[in-house]
């Protein structure tokens, strides 16, 4: 059995960003809702995990608060200070383009979120965990050097590959699954050859602007893969054997960080890529192998999106599953999506693939 570590603490589970509807303050016509980056989706997790008896196969920590240092090791002291005096001094505030609110508890969340991370590398490289799977709120994909954005206040991915380099790792590299581009973590390192940043994301979903394949990084370091909307689990794994795991081979990683999102399933109302929970554990599975390959099995996931309250948490179980090397359980949704049309690979969604290969590798 791998031995695989969890982090969680029940402040995850409850951190709320209130009646917001999906994303819009409720003002003028827009009625209150639920923020849609609520804490429903984590706790709804955390009772998956346990009702499928995997917390015997996991070795579930607390998460510690990564430390001032280790976030200005990618932000500027200003963006953390500042997030500090609107969570703590303020109460309330909006941590980067309107889209980031922040309450009082969510500076001390951002850092446990970060620390979430940085533990479970911590972990593995203390050979404490062969593998790690860290839960967060917040997320942190969207957080470049100097504002938060998109729900994110701190580059907890970011933070926690810098963590991983300071102990002896040299070349990291971030997979990120999530629908929607990385484009804090590509920016901050994107004239670091150091670091491999590879994000699949829906094209031109969010941020609209970002995201292109021709950004490429310092000596090809960055990887963008925009996927056509509805590529379901057949398009994307086409995408992953094809074009993301070729060129870690070719790059050989001594760490690999997975910024594992799962807000491209099938149910989520913020992107229409339709993957399945099976899809997931399909695309985990062969990034798991590379990190067998190339980093002695090094390997951390760190969870991000995912905003279907219902299904998210499956899809999440299946990633954490693969990882732990434990049987999956059933997907409920399973029987209503088997067979569908968005399952298969279409044309145009090879082509895409097949033209960025032609230019990458
Ligand atoms: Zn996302």
């Amino acid at each position: 059995m791998v031995r695989t570590t969890l982090t969680w603490t029940e402040r995850f589970g409850v951190h709320d960003m209130g009646d917001w509807a999906i994303y819009v303050p409720p003002t003028g016509l827009v009625e209150p809702d639920t923020h849609i980056d609520n804490p429903k989706r984590t706790a709804r997790l955390r009772r998956l995990i346990a009702k499928v008896g995997l917390d015997e196969r996991l070795d579930v920590v607390s998460p510690r608060r990564a430390t001032v240092d280790e976030l200005t090791a990618v932000h500027s002291p200003e963006h953390v200070e500042r997030m500090r005096a609107v969570s703590e001094e303020v109460g309330w505030g909006d941590a980067g383009g309107g889209f980031t609110p922040m309450n009082a508890e969510s500076y001390d969340l951002a850092l446990l979120s970060a620390g979430s991370v940085i533990t479970c590398v911590e972990r593995v490289l203390r050979g404490e965990a062969e593998r790690a799977y860290a839960i967060g709120r917040r997320s942190g994909h969207h957080a470049s050097r100097d504002t938060g954005y998109g729900f994110c206040i701190f580059n907890n991915v970011a933070a926690a590959a810098r963590v991983a380099q300071r102990a002896g790792a040299e070349r990291v590299a971030i997979v990120d699954i999530d629908a929607h581009h990385g484009n804090g973590t590509e920016a901050i390192f994107y004239d670091d050859p150091s670091v491999l940043t590879i994000s699949l994301h829906e094209d031109r979903m969010f941020p609209i602007e970002t995201g292109a394949a021709d950004a490429r990084g310092a000596d090809g370091s960055n990887l963008n893969v925009n996927l056509a909307p509805g590529t379901g689990d057949a398009g994307y794994l086409y995408a992953v054997e094809h074009l993301v795991v070729p060129m870690l081979n070719a790059w050989k990683p001594d760490f690999l960080l997975v910024v594992a999102g799962v807000d491209a399933s099938m149910y989520d109302p913020l992107s229409t890529l339709a993957l399945t929970a099976n899809g997931f554990a399909q695309v985990a599975e062969r990034l798991i192998a590379v990190a067998t390959e190339h980093c002695g099995g090094r390997v951390v996931f760190e969870q991000e999106g995912g905003y279907s309250p219902v299904y998210a948490p499956f899809c999440w179980l299946a990633l954490l599953e693969t990882l732990a090397e434990a049987p999956r359980s059933e997907d409920p949704f399973a029987p209503f999506l088997a067979g569908a049309g968005f399952t298969e690979l279409a044309p145009h969604q090879r082509a895409l693939v097949d033209d960025l290969v032609d230019q990458v590798l």
